[in-house]
């Protein structure tokens, strides 16, 4: 994660830029927003700025500081983690302790509690403490997704940061400048992340690009009975396989429509999608769409998934 991706997240940054232009960055922060937006990374890329030793337009991500902030080794960036669903009360008390401590190699110190919706009460509690009289050199940043869960008393004590998905066309130029994603990927790739960066992130080593267009041609155009071509795969596999299946008829739904290229998922094959949207009609697609969301709850209340796919397959290819 580069500071270039902070692209997108100008707003945020000016509000940040703010606080450090006053001074007055520091105390407890919450970075709200839906999961894989890049908050964890937006925090890093603050810890940096922070605590970059370079003259001028930091942070800039070459200097000692810089890359063991990126490489999460730096004596003064501290992650918080939950374990088992909650966020221990001991690596609360840690915190607290670490905070009083003047910073050993940088400028400040940061504290980044990822899912901050997990802390218990007590641990709240005793983060309250730290949050009621924050060391003007700490900076405590609680990233959520699930901001109604947070307590109240931690609510009042932190600035709150809001985070939201990236427009498909940025996300996609993120990935094609910074991450050296080929065009057609990154297109495919932001689409159906639907503009999270962490999300994109995580499915670009994944191999779905290869798995989408396999789904493709071997589901969708090929007519075989999917109960025989998808045998063997557990529920997890299944549900991200009609995911995918999913993303392919909204693409024939939406191109038979008249959307715009640019808002196809899988904008690659363009020419096989348009064939195909003269062969279904809406109501036929509107019932695939239906079928396989209806599967999906299936999968979910442990039906037998043979029937599933039977019952899906029929629909697919019925006349
Ligand atoms: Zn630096």
């Amino acid at each position: 994660m580069r500071f270039n991706d902070i692209l997108g997240q100008e707003k945020q940054l000016n509000i940040i830029n703010t606080y450090i232009e006053k001074s007055s960055l520091s105390g407890g922060y919450i970075f709200s927003g839906p999961e894989g937006v890049g908050k964890k990374a937006f925090a890093k890329i603050i810890a940096q700025k922070m605590n970059c030793t370079a003259q001028q337009d930091r942070p800039c991500g070459a200097c000692s500081s810089c890359l063991k902030i990126e490489k999460l080794q730096h004596p003064d960036l501290h992650i918080i983690e939950a374990d088992n669903s909650q966020i221990k009360i001991e690596d609360i008390r840690t915190l607290q302790r670490e905070a009083n401590f003047r910073p050993y190699e940088g400028v400040m110190k940061v504290f980044i509690i990822d899912d901050a919706h997990r802390l218990n009460s007590e641990a709240a509690n005793s983060l309250l403490k730290v949050l009621e009289e924050p060391p003007g050199d700490s900076l405590i940043i609680l990233i959520t997704h699930k901001p109604q869960n947070i307590f109240k008393t931690i609510l009042s004590r932190c600035k709150i940061i809001r985070f939201s998905p990236l427009a498909i066309a940025v996300l996609e130029d993120i990935l094609v400048k910074d991450y050296f994603v080929d065009r057609s990927r990154a297109h495919f790739l932001a689409s159906y992340a639907e503009g999270r960066l962490g999300q994109a992130l995580k499915l670009k080593d994944s191999g779905i690009f290869e798995e989408k267009n396999r789904i493709f041609d071997s589901l969708a155009l090929s007519g075989k009975p999917l109960e025989r071509n998808l045998a063997g795969q557990n529920r997890e596999q299944l549900r991200s396989c009609l995911n995918i299946l999913a993303s392919w008829f909204r693409d024939i739904y939406m191109l038979k429509a008249g959307i715009a290229d640019s808002g196809l998922i899988h904008l690659d094959r363009r020419s096989d999608l348009l064939k195909l949207a003269r062969d279904f009609s809406f109501k036929h697609l509107d019932g695939i769409l239906t079928t396989i969301s209806e599967s999906m709850f299936y999968l979910d209340s442990n039906i037998n998934s043979k029937l599933i796919l039977h019952n899906l397959g029929a629909q697919l290819w019925k006349a």
